[in-house]
């Protein structure tokens, strides 16, 4: 089987689009959460998502906030501002269907799995060592997929240690992920914070036990002008072009 996997799209359509014109031929879309957040095309981006063929799709904490499930407590000032604009500007369909979105973790075969945060919290951030401990310790499965950081990972868990790598910036970073078990964070579509603006997503080879972590342009001037004609935060849109 081939995934892609896609995470933290947060409205931003350019970016969304340029990573499915990218990836070719996979069998089903893995959607880690946070749709909806920051950007400017929340509508846009759930009807895109919505609409691929075989796709599975779990929430992330803007979309429980963008969607009125939960309150904006732990949110700082610029994303409380950007989730209140989204939530205003949702339609009530997209709405309900943002509030509908399940929680993961969720077991996709007999080898992945795919949670927002970690499999114990769909919260929590996976930053470090210590963190991807935990949460492999969570783990159901040989690989759990994660987003929530907006940083492209990947931890092994090996004789009772935790070994990190750290992709490197290029346009295609791989990961043999045919041994141990492993937690992998294939990075941010639409918000990457490495200090690479480009998009970010994954692939995963479940044949080859291999996961690929892409990086493709977008037209982030067009993102960024619809961001300001939105009268979203400068500073939101200002990051994007930094990937910060
Ligand atoms: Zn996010």
């Amino acid at each position: 089987m081939r995934y892609l996997v896609i995470s933290d799209i947060h409205a931003n359509l350019e970016a969304l689009e340029a990573t499915l014109a990218s990836a070719d031929g996979y069998d089903r879309a893995l959607v880690l959460g946070d749709l909806v957040g920051y950007g400017a095309d929340p509508n846009a981006v759930i009807e895109r998502v919505r609409a691929l063929p075989e796709v599975t799709i779990i929430r992330g904490n803007h979309d429980k906030v963008g969607s009125g499930i939960e309150d904006v407590e732990g949110f700082n000032h610029l994303a409380r501002f950007a989730i209140a604009w989204t939530t205003n500007n949702l339609t009530p369909e997209n709405k309900a269907w943002l509030a509908a979105l399940p929680q993961g973790p969720v077991i996709i075969d007999q080898g992945v799995e795919i949670c927002h945060g970690t499999p114990f919290d769909e919260d929590v951030y996976v930053f470090d060592d210590l963190d991807a401990a935990r949460a492999l310790r969570s783990a159901r499965r040989r690989v759990c997929l994660f987003g929530h950081t907006h940083l492209a990972a990947a931890f092994r868990l090996a004789d009772g240690g935790v070994r990190a790598v750290v992709p490197r910036r290029t346009a295609a970073f791989r990961v043999d992920v045919g041994g141990g078990r492993w937690i992998v964070n294939c990075g941010a579509v639409g918000q990457p914070r490495d200090g690479d603006w480009r998009a970010a997503w994954g692939e995963v080879d479940t044949l080859c036990g291999r996961v690929t972590i892409h990086r493709v342009e977008y037209d982030v001037e067009a993102t960024q002008a619809k961001m300001v004609a939105a009268g979203l935060p400068e500073l939101l849109v200002e990051r994007l072009k930094l990937g910060r």
